[in-house]
């Protein structure tokens, strides 16, 4: 359907002419579009085809009004004529329409998509600490918001400028043909005509505007309520909520009138002055009739134009805030597609098989932009299959280990060894095809529980996935669900308690029969029930993998072959869990801490 079905080539395209006129939005718009010109000017033809009934009847009724007033056979052949041509214009109306409208479409639809497609792109390839840095919010508002304004810019650009200079044109054009003395009072009078009757409407644009934040706050408080009401009610605060609503709703109420006031007030004012503009207008015409410089149908003529010259105008100034946010986001889209933030895998080796051996060797990192270092001196080997519990105080840098063990980041100094070679020489995607994540928060999303458990492995059977539910221990719930496998999760998984979304993320990981796991446990405290059916889970998920466990219970840091303590992001003891226990230093009193919590909330 158009050229830009390749998000590739749209991005590729786009950063070029993004990095060649980085300060210019609207050249780097206009080089987008190169190759695509001629379907705008195909679409602008068709246009003026379906705009000249509109565009040539003031001259046609000119014409009838003078060839009556000439009389005899001139009248009748200057009704017939005019009025015929008028019909053969109409007639071609719809067809050029639909042309105009299908070529218009196909350029900016096509454009808007493959813009789309190039940032959803984009963002995968984005590095993880580029997306903490921006906010999901923002990046998708660039996905949805920026392109919609590019798209409804280069419409408005490539359509509406092209319309209004061809409708000036030919307006100005006929005028200019048949008298240049009014052609000079149509270009020194239009302007201030149309900037006039802007004044008006700009005055109207600011109140509007207040109106639109009072509304959105409105719609802000009402969500809020909505989402208050269990409590409101628990605590049978309803009329205080009332009141308050009822307080904002009011001071919405008064924003509407004074706006409708205004908006009626400024209307007509602006109405007013473009009329009296015309009556000037009519004045001047009409005394060139009386004195016979022009003719007396003429003057319908010259009044239409007029009018024509002065909307052409207004429309061209109306459009400039379009234009100026569109070059925003053409900035802002530019900004993430051409970002040099992403992972490089391009001609490194790529592992065919994952064994699990694992080590930190002097490995030093520190966020860019923050001072210190996050993880200092780190040594570690871990042979394939070893459990490593990892445990410190929050802060300590346990996430920041698993995440240069994903190979989201790298080391600032020192090295990460996989299987004895450096993560930095291995492409990164072929590695974690033998990684499984459980994280702390599993991220569901709205979709089958097969869909959930079977995310990325869409060849996985149904005996396959039902296996890995199992060893999940989601074997009893999901045979007690009407639908099994196929019952819709919520978004987010809501509809699940936090031990069922943990066990499905387990499940996750299972089928996907990882050579190495990472597992963030969950710091919220579970039930006994919960607790022992997760635990058994993950013994069978850990069995002979490398797993990196960041440990908060006990039974997890127990079975572990080996416990890492960190602290300030160095390694301060690490050893079995008796070992530990026996040095009696940091770990052990951890631990000491940790049990006599345990019993006190047990008591
Ligand atoms: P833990 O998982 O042990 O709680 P983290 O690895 O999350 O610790 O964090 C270690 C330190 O790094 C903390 O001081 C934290 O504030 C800092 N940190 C974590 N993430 C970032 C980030 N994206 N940018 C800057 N500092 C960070």
């Amino acid at each position: 359907m158009n050229n830009f079905r390749d998000s590739d080539a749209a991005q590729e395209k786009f950063v070029k002419y993004y990095k060649k006129y980085r300060n210019s939005p609207m050249k780097v718009l206009l080089g987008f579009y190169t190759g695509q010109y001629h379907k705008f000017l195909i679409s602008c033809f068709f246009y003026l085809i379906k705009h000249s009934p509109a565009l040539f009847s003031p001259l046609l009724i000119a014409n009838v009004i003078n060839g009556v007033l000439a009389g005899g056979e001139t009248a009748k052949r200057a009704i017939l004529v005019n009025a015929g041509i008028w019909l053969a214009l109409l007639a071609i109306h719809l067809p050029a329409n639909y042309l105009y409208a299908m070529y218009r479409s196909r350029v900016t639809r096509g454009t808007e998509a493959g813009l789309r497609s190039a940032l959803v792109r984009k963002l995968q390839e984005l590095s993880i600490p580029y997306h903490t840095r921006m906010q999901s919010g923002r990046l998708q508002s660039k996905i949805i918001r920026d392109v919609e304004a590019i798209e409804t810019l280069s419409s408005q650009l490539f359509n509406n400028v092209l319309n209004i200079v061809m409708n000036l044109f030919i307006t100005i054009g006929i005028t200019a043909v048949k008298n240049r003395l009014i052609l000079v009072f149509f270009v020194l009078v239009a302007p201030v005509a149309s900037l006039t009757v802007i004044a008006f409407r700009r005055r109207i644009g600011k109140v509007n505007r207040d109106f639109r934040l009072e509304m959105e706050e409105t719609s802000a408080r009402v969500m809020e309520m909505v989402e208050m009401v269990p409590v409101t009610r628990a605590h049978a605060l309803e009329e205080v909520e009332n009141e308050r609503m009822a307080r904002q709703l009011q001071a919405t109420a008064e924003k509407g009138y004074r706006l409708d006031i205004l908006q009626s007030n400024f209307g007509a004012a602006g109405w007013v002055v473009f009329q009296v503009f015309q009556a000037f207008c009519l004045i001047f015409t009409g005394f060139m009739a009386l004195k016979g410089r022009i003719l007396v149908g003429d003057i319908t003529f010259y009044q239409t134009s007029f009018t024509t010259v002065v909307n052409q105008f207004t429309a061209l100034i109306n459009l400039l805030p379009l234009i100026t946010k569109g070059l925003e986001s053409v900035t802002s889209v530019g900004e993430v597609l051409s970002s040099d933030d992403v992972e490089q895998n391009e001609g490194k080796e790529v592992l065919p098989d994952l064994k699990g051996a694992f080590e930190f060797k002097n490995v030093r990192y520190a966020y860019p932009g923050t001072e210190g270092h996050v993880l200092d001196d780190i040594n570690l080997t871990i042979p394939e299959g070893e459990t490593i519990a990892v445990v410190g105080e929050s802060g300590s840098g346990k996430t920041t280990m698993m995440n240069l063990l994903i190979g989201f980041m790298e080391p600032d100094r020192g090295q990460i060894l996989v299987d004895g070679k450096d993560m930095k020489s291995i492409d990164l995607k072929s590695y974690r095809r033998f990684l499984s994540v459980v994280p702390q928060m599993p991220l569901l999303f709205t979709g089958t529980l097969r869909d959930n458990i079977a995310y990325g492995m869409e060849n996985a059977t149904d005996e396959e996935i039902m296996a890995a539910a199992k060893a999940a221990n989601l074997g009893s719930m999901i045979e007690k669900l009407p639908n099994g496998l196929d019952t819709m999760l919520e978004e987010h998984g809501a509809n699940l308690s936090g031990g069922q979304r943990q066990r499905i993320a387990i499940a996750r990981a299972v089928i996907r029969n990882p050579k190495m796991i990472i597992l963030d446990e969950a710091t919220s405290a579970l039930d006994v029930v919960s607790e022992k059916e997760i635990q058994n889970a993950l013994e069978r998920l850990v069995k002979d993998r490398t797993t990196f466990v960041v440990a908060h219970r006990l039974s997890t840091i127990k079975n572990a072959d080996r416990i890492v303590v960190l602290e300030h992001g160095r390694i301060v003891e690490a050893g079995t869990y008796e070992e530990l226990m026996e040095k009696q230093g940091v770990f052990y009193h951890m631990e000491s801490l940790q049990m006599s919590t345990v019993k006190n909330n047990k008591a």
